[in-house]
């Protein structure tokens, strides 16, 4: 841009010159120049400006000769460049020419660095959305996904204060989410939250404050600029995230658009990850096996354990199952797992719970059945695999039983038959060991 004022002034020596820029680009650009006022006394730049063509001005006063050249850019008009003749010299046509071509270079010069700008903005806008999300959908706890997003806001937006809240129609009171920064656990920080908890309930649309004063006592930090953001789903409130800084105006509205977007993506990755929680609870059959899920077995036990006067338990582990997903692969193994289940609920009624444990290893739980008729269920179907699978294989069991006799837990049920069942691979497999007693082979 100073290059233009070099050749004019070389060109030129007698005018003198002045750029007037427009409101936005005099503030986004480094260029020096004057703001260009929309006003009466300017009727001749702000022509230039508004239509784009080349206008004069003749001044009574010293009688100089003034041109408004507009910077035009292929995108728009950035301002003027004024030149004034003094004592009326004329500009003759072909200078004009040469003038208007210089200014529209300036334009364009203008324009690309603008454009430069805003799409280096843009970058790092999107550079912080893509990392943020990235961060996000890592599955990290509650508590460290908070801390993160509370550190990107703060080095992104210069923000001083960052709180994330839960707060709905059934909670009395507004909870203060980890993660926010230390203020919102003062009682000072109440005021704020309770004044935006109020708005809020009006409307459930993100806020920005520029210049706020709330009653608070005197020694205390007021701060002047606030940006929420709540968050709904449905239609229902279901918490917000506020920013804070103690200057006025200090978050500007494209700020403001831009943690709209990550407290958004925030929202979204904490109810994805508590669908997928509630999700998991929902699923009761494992999809491979058809058996109920070790979710569902250890409900039924937990429950049958409150009501019930007794129950076996057995721990269902195939015999060198490795060899058989070597020899035959994975396929022909899942299979094998299939027909090992297939003859689980062929042996067992309706109370009772066929369950995938995990990998290869099943389990059955029989409310309100002793211990000896536990041992002959585990007996038949050691057998029936032993007899009919293909390829052929055998399973070892350990079997566990309580009673409500003496003081038990679903866990240390759970570890008798584990002890059992692992004394039966220990001493030859294809068998079924009972809980204690060093375990007892049968
Ligand atoms: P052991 O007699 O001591 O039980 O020997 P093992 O080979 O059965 O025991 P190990 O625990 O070493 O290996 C279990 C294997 O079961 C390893 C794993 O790849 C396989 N496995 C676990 N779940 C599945 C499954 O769903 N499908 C298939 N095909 N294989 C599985
Ligand atoms: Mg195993
Ligand atoms: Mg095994």
């Amino acid at each position: 841009m100073s290059e233009l004022f070099v050749i004019l002034k070389e060109e030129y020596p007698n005018f003198s010159y002045d750029l007037l820029l427009s409101q936005s680009t005099y503030k986004h650009s480094d260029v020096l120049g004057i703001d260009l006022e929309y006003d009466s006394e300017n009727i001749a730049a702000t022509n230039a400006y508004l239509t784009g063509e080349i206008q004069y001005e003749f001044s009574h006063t010293d009688n100089s000769k003034i041109l408004y050249a507009p910077l035009k850019g292929k995108q728009g008009i950035y301002g003027v460049l004024q030149i004034i003749a003094p004592h009326s010299l004329d500009v003759p046509i072909k200078e004009v020419e040469f003038m208007t071509f210089l200014a529209g270079s300036a334009g364009s010069a203008l324009e690309n660095a603008q454009l430069y700008q805003q799409s280096r903005k843009t970058i790092l806008e999107l550079q912080l959305i893509n990392e943020t999300t990235y961060r996000l959908n890592s599955n990290l706890p509650l508590a460290d996904t908070l801390s993160f997003m509370a550190e990107q806001i703060k080095s992104s937006f210069y923000a001083q204060e960052v709180g994330f809240f839960l707060d709905s129609e059934e909670r009395v009171k507004v909870k203060i989410l980890p993660g926010s920064t230390p203020f919102f656990f003062l009682t000072t920080a109440q005021t704020y939250i309770d004044y935006i908890k109020g708005k809020l309930k009006k409307e459930n649309d993100p806020l920005l404050f520029g210049d706020i004063s709330l009653p608070l006592s005197n020694q205390s930090k007021c701060y002047h600029s606030i940006m929420v953001v709540p968050v709904v789903l449905g239609k229902n409130l279901k918490g917000f995230s506020m920013i804070m800084h103690e200057k006025p105006y200090f978050f500007s509205f494209e700020t403001f658009q831009l943690l709209q977007t990550l407290v958004h993506q925030l929202s979204l990755s904490l109810t994805n990850s508590m669908l997928r929680e509630e999700l998991k609870k929902l699923v009761t059959t494992d999809h491979l096996t058809k058996l109920h899920s070790r979710n569902y077995l250890d409900e039924k036990i937990q429950s049958s354990m409150k009501k019930d006067n007794e129950g076996t338990f057995i721990l269902i582990d195939i015999d060198n199952f490795k060899e058989i997903n070597d020899s035959y692969g994975h396929q022909i193994g899942d299979e094998v797992l299939i027909q090992v289940a297939n003859f689980i609920k062929g042996n067992i009624r309706g109370k009772d719970v066929g369950a995938r444990w995990g990998g290869e290893e099943l389990a059955i739980y029989l409310p309100n059945v002793p211990l000896d008729e536990g041992v002959a269920i585990a007996q038949k179907i050691g057998a029936k695999v032993s007899e009919n699978s293909v390829p052929h294989i055998t399973v070892s069991c350990g079997v566990s039983h309580w009673n409500k006799e003496k003081p038990d837990t679903d866990r240390y049920l759970f570890k008798r038959a584990d002890e059992a069942l692992y004394h039966a691979k220990g001493t030859g497999k294809n068998k079924v060991v009972t809980q204690g007693a060093n375990s007892k082979v049968s």
